[in-house]
């Protein structure tokens, strides 16, 4: 199945595994329907469109999340950067640079701080603010068929949404996952990653990325802070138990750049990063020594 926008596959061994499987994608289709701000059947739907509040027990719980990992973050996890991402017209066909004054009128229309979520329940401080949830909603997805899975009785497999990975229990033969962080600038991979019971998620730019006419390359992430498609990365991929706060950090990491991200990922307990630069250099947090194997690059 395609969940936003990645091809999703599940390798699971064991005698219970084909049912399993059957009712993980059972899940996945339903969080792909309800995290989909353009869904109609998405409470985000009403929400962005109409400014209707709503309550929703797992939509809450992962936009708590969100709101977290934004405040751990600085700010580069950011929610509400909705208008901003269809303004560089991400969603559309209609990509193109616009100017600065544009920018900073549909920014002043975010801000993670005019969220408000009580128990299960979803506001907004003003009216217009829009939810985008595509930054840690596969996260979420990932996190749901990991649990499904391990309570059919499942003790090992592989779920890859598109490079995105949940890697559960260990292999076949006892040994871990190894999972390959895709060359942000072309074929193969750059590093293999050996985990297990773990999320590797990955942030890059070669995916929905446009070439303006001076050849400046922009890409589907937006740095809140500016309002303008985040460049200091071509990608970072984390390591994470949780996989929403993976998916979550990857974003936050990509907008934050090598520099400051490490510096915050180090002092994050729990959170490990590899993170590679547009001229392909690659630096990964202390608590991955041991567990990645970075390849020599052509
Ligand atoms: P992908 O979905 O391509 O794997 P990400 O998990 O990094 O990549 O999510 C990118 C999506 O998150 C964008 O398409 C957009 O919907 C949303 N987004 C963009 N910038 C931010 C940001 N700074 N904070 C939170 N969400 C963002
Ligand atoms: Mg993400």
């Amino acid at each position: 199945m395609l969940l936003m926008g990645s091809y999703v596959t599940i390798t699971a061994a064991g005698r219970d595994a084909g049912p399993a499987i059957d009712s993980a994608f059972v899940r996945l289709e339903d969080i792909n329907r309800r995290f989909n701000f353009r869904d109609p059947a998405s409470p985000l739907h009403a929400f962005n469109l109409r400014d209707e509040p709503f309550a929703d027990r797992e939509i809450a719980a992962v936009i708590r999340a969100a709101l977290d990992v934004g405040e751990a973050g600085g700010g580069a996890f950011d929610i509400t950067v909705q208008p901003l991402v269809e303004l560089w017209g991400f969603y559309s066909e209609g990509r193109a640079v616009p100017d600065s004054a544009t920018v900073e009128s549909v920014r002043a229309l975010t801000g993670r701080d005019r969220v408000v979520v009580k128990g299960d329940s979803v506001g907004k401080l003003v009216p217009g603010l829009r939810l985008d949830l595509g930054g840690i909603a596969k996260g979420q997805a990932l996190a749901e068929a990991a649990r499904v899975l391990r309570e059919a009785g499942v003790g090992s497999a592989l779920v890859d949404a598109g490079g995105d990975v949940y890697a559960l229990g260990r292999r076949q033969d006892g040994g871990e996952w190894r999972v390959g962080v895709r060359n942000p600038r072309g074929g193969g991979i750059v590093a293999v990653i050996t985990v297990s019971d773990r999320a590797v998620v990955t942030s890059g730019d070669y995916e929905r990325a446009f070439t303006a006419e001076d050849g400046t390359v922009y890409c589907h992430i937006i740095d809140p802070r500016t309002g303008r498609p985040a460049r200091a990365l071509a990608s970072v991929t984390v390591v994470a138990e949780d996989p929403v706060r993976a998916d979550a950090w990857a974003t936050a990491l990509f907008v934050l750049g090598a520099e400051e991200g490490l510096a915050l990922i180090e002092a994050t307990g729990g959170v490990e990063a590899l993170f590679v630069t547009p001229a392909l250099e690659m630096r990964h947090s202390s608590g991955l020594a041991g567990r990645i194997a970075i390849d020599s690059l052509p």
